[in-house]
């Protein structure tokens, strides 16, 4: 997996780029930083629709579920990777630009998570377990990633929008994904009550 001078992926198998309008700078001089793992799925629950990708380009017909009219009007929103049940991978935002995936956030005392940060969300729910080819596909795009930017951080999105974000919830296994990523202990989230980054079985 290789990024080019553009900070796409290299279409290969496995691998799409699907790009996005939601996007746009990061302030002059940041450094990317952190990596934040989200999950989404629409309707929640349901996989293997176009309707994330439709969203993140745009496109998305609010009449085609009663779900998307009551919580996606008006939403202007994008991340950089999506990592399908099957572990493909779709790129949306280059990843020198800003994608719109975090909202309002904080990490270390630093609010806009947006400006310094890369957004990879996992189709899936909270409470569901990913697959091992989304294990597999995620560890193989973050050493990717570490090895073009200076990434010394990785949280959910429940880490940087506590009480407002639950993703990538419980079913996420940090241990398994920062073995298999080659994170260091300190690059990972501490371990919180409402975002349990390791589950009890672990
Ligand atoms: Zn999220």
């Amino acid at each position: 997996m290789k990024l080019d001078a553009q900070a796409w992926l290299e279409p290969t198998t496995g691998v799409s780029l699907r790009p996005s309008p939601n996007f746009n700078e990061r302030p002059e001089g940041t450094d990317v930083s952190l990596l934040v793992i989200h999950n989404i799925s629409l309707p929640p629950g349901q996989f293997g629709t176009p309707f994330v990708a439709d969203l993140f380009l745009n496109q998305l017909d609010l009449n085609a579920d009663p779900w998307f009219a009551e919580n996606l009007q008006g939403l202007t929103v994008s991340a950089h990777f999506v990592i399908d049940r099957s572990g493909h991978i779709t790129q949306f935002v280059a990843c020198d630009k800003r994608a719109w995936h975090a909202g309002v956030s904080q990490h270390a005392g630093r609010k806009q998570c947006n400006d310094f940060s890369i957004g990879i969300e996992l189709e899936g729910t909270d409470t569901l377990a990913y697959t091992d080819a989304q294990y597999d596909a995620l560890a193989a795009l973050t050493q990717c990633l570490r090895a073009h930017y200076p990434l010394t951080s990785v949280r959910g999105h429940c880490d940087i929008a506590p009480g407002r974000k639950t993703d990538p919830g419980e079913a996420f296994d940090w241990g398994h994904y920062a073995e298999r990523a080659g994170w260091p202990v300190a690059a990972l989230p501490p371990p919180r009550q409402d975002c349990n980054p390791y589950p009890s079985n672990n």
